[in-house]
């Protein structure tokens, strides 16, 4: 009977597994067609100053209006563009997008004059040579200044000793571009990385702001990773606070920065844009 099930279980997991390479086919294939169509979006969420739950900047968090599939979240599709050259055009519309509406933001409301929009970046399109331009780029057509374009790196995505992602990173604080490390404590930690690179934001990972407030452990870790952020200059953020005992944990520990469900969810522009206050007269 055991044998049975199994087998069951082996047949549906074929079957599932032809159905999502059939799916991930058709995915790659409408994502192409994405861009131009204009079916990608960016959600806008909030990054709060913990001290006194001002907004300073929104997180641009890319979804896809798919004709039949509807809402899809990055995670169902940033993996696919990353295996081909599609990060590096999915990637220059969301900085385009991004700064364009943080400029209009900020030129429009006394409130968002000093406010920043961080957009994450894959490891694909620090390797590539894409990346550089496509900032610069984006900069010029919306006028937005460099210091209020933060991007967001993975910590697992890249290698500080590669020489072409180092230089591209040299060059982007160059141009006045400041630099989070997103996930940090997740994946592929590397204390030796964050030695090299200059970065201004550290983002705590998730994991570790879940049991914040609740599990000592956690607690340690987050006093132990804001101590260190702090030393090396940067503002620390924790990612994913849902709860008014993680916000108030976190700031107790010493983060800077607080982003989660508690503050806001991702918002449309225009729910985004009501952040703000009255525009200027
Ligand atoms: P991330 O950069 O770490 O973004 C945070 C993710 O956590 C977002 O998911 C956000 O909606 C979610 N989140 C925020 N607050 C909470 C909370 O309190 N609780 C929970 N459970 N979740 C929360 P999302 O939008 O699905 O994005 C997932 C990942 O996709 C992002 O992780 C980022 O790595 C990637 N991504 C998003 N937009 C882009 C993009 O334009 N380009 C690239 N290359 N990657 C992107
Ligand atoms: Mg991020
Ligand atoms: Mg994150
Ligand atoms: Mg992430």
């Amino acid at each position: 009977e055991a044998k049975n099930r199994r087998r069951g279980r082996a047949a549906l997991f074929d079957a599932g597994l032809r159905e999502e390479i059939g799916g991930r086919m058709e995915l790659e294939h409408d994502l192409r067609a994405a861009v131009a169509q204009g079916q990608l979006r960016v959600e806008y969420q909030p990054v709060g100053a913990l001290a006194d739950g001002r907004v300073v900047g929104l997180e641009a968090l890319v979804r896809w209006d798919h004709p039949n599939h509807g809402r899809l979240l990055p995670a169902r599709f940033i993996g696919l563009a990353e295996e081909s050259e599609l990060i590096s055009t999915l990637g220059a519309w969301v900085l385009v997008q991004s700064c364009s509406q943080m400029a209009r933001w900020r030129a429009r409301h006394p409130q968002a004059a000093e406010a920043f929009v961080a957009v994450n970046v894959s490891p694909r399109q620090l390797e590539g040579p894409d990346l550089l331009p496509a900032v610069e780029e984006a900069l010029r057509r919306s006028g937005l200044a460099p210091s209020a374009l933060v991007l967001e790196i993975t910590e697992s995505g890249f290698v500080a000793e590669d020489p072409h992602v180092a230089k591209v990173l040299e060059d982007l604080r160059d141009l006045g571009v400041r630099l989070a490390i997103d996930d940090f404590g997740a994946g592929y930690s590397s204390l030796g990385q964050l030695k090299r690179l200059p970065v201004d934001f550290l983002k705590i990972d998730r994991v570790f702001v879940e049991e914040l407030g609740a599990n000592p452990r956690d607690d340690l870790v987050v006093s132990v990773v804001a101590e260190l952020g702090h030393g090396l200059g940067c503002q620390v953020i924790a990612e994913g606070i849902e709860e008014e005992r993680q916000r108030a944990a976190a700031w107790r520990l010493g983060c800077d920065l607080y982003q989660g469900y508690l503050l806001a969810r991702p918002l449309t522009v225009r729910q985004a844009g009501a952040l703000w206050g009255p525009a200027r007269g």
